[in-house]
């Protein structure tokens, strides 16, 4: 596989530590040292996955991965947080700006590499391009597009697969375990608590258009995809 990397961190030397990795793992290496450059290379040339490092000069990581989650271009490209910070609220914080996965420095480089290559296998993953509708709700993996009674509903990428998920399998109780399989593919390093955070983000994303009743919690089982409303749950 030849995808192109972007790799966004102001350090020389863990660039340069980082694009080494990258090309010897087959990919081809871009580089940025803050957003504006960021900007700049995605303008010529949109990456598959961008490594984006959490302490930048001016706009921050999280900032920046907010952008980029709103900007209509660069939402469905994958991002993989790399922080000196590990602890938990600030890997909640990182996933909630809107990165898929997160790293914590000092990494080892066959980890990196196992995560990137995760994280680019989930999103190739084929998905039927069928368009699905269920409650109101259309979703098209063709154009990659959700609406909620035509209105225009934006999702990130792992949203989008978890949406595409629940409305495949509506009225099923889904253990998070059996998400993360379905959803994230057979991998070991994406945590439960991970699940939570795609389902406020998925349900943060229905809101506008009152729907987020659709994604319910069910206490100490999982979640569900249903129609009927259920005012005892989550
Ligand atoms: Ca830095």
């Amino acid at each position: 596989m030849n995808a192109k990397i972007l790799i966004v961190e102001d350090e020389p030397a863990i660039q340069e530590l980082l694009a080494f990795n990258v090309m010897q793992a087959g990919f081809q290496a871009l580089c940025a040292g803050d957003a504006e450059t960021t900007w700049q290379q995605i303008r010529d040339s949109v990456p598959h996955l961008i490594l984006l490092d959490w302490m930048l000069p001016g706009t921050s990581g999280v900032v920046l991965a907010k952008q980029l989650r709103s900007d209509a271009r660069t939402k469905d490209i994958p991002i993989i947080m790399l922080t000196a910070r590990g602890e938990e609220r600030d890997k909640i914080l990182g996933l909630e700006s809107g990165a898929d996965d997160y790293i914590t420095k000092p990494f080892s480089p066959r980890e990196l590499m196992a995560r990137i290559r995760a994280v680019l296998r989930r999103h190739v993953q084929a998905m039927p391009d069928k368009t699905v509708t269920a409650s109101g709700l259309k979703l098209s993996p063709a154009t990659h597009r959700v609406t909620a009674n035509g209105l225009n509903i934006e999702v990130g990428p792992t949203e989008f697969r978890l949406l595409h998920f629940f409305m495949t399998h509506a009225e099923r109780v889904h253990s998070r375990t059996q998400l993360l399989d379905q959803v994230w593919g057979t991998q070991v390093f994406v945590e439960e608590r991970t699940v939570d955070v795609h389902i406020r983000r998925l349900r943060a994303a229905l809101e506008p258009a009152g729907m987020d009743a659709l994604i319910q919690t069910v206490r100490g089982s999982g979640y569900r995809f249903s129609a009927t409303y259920d005012r005892g749950s989550g």
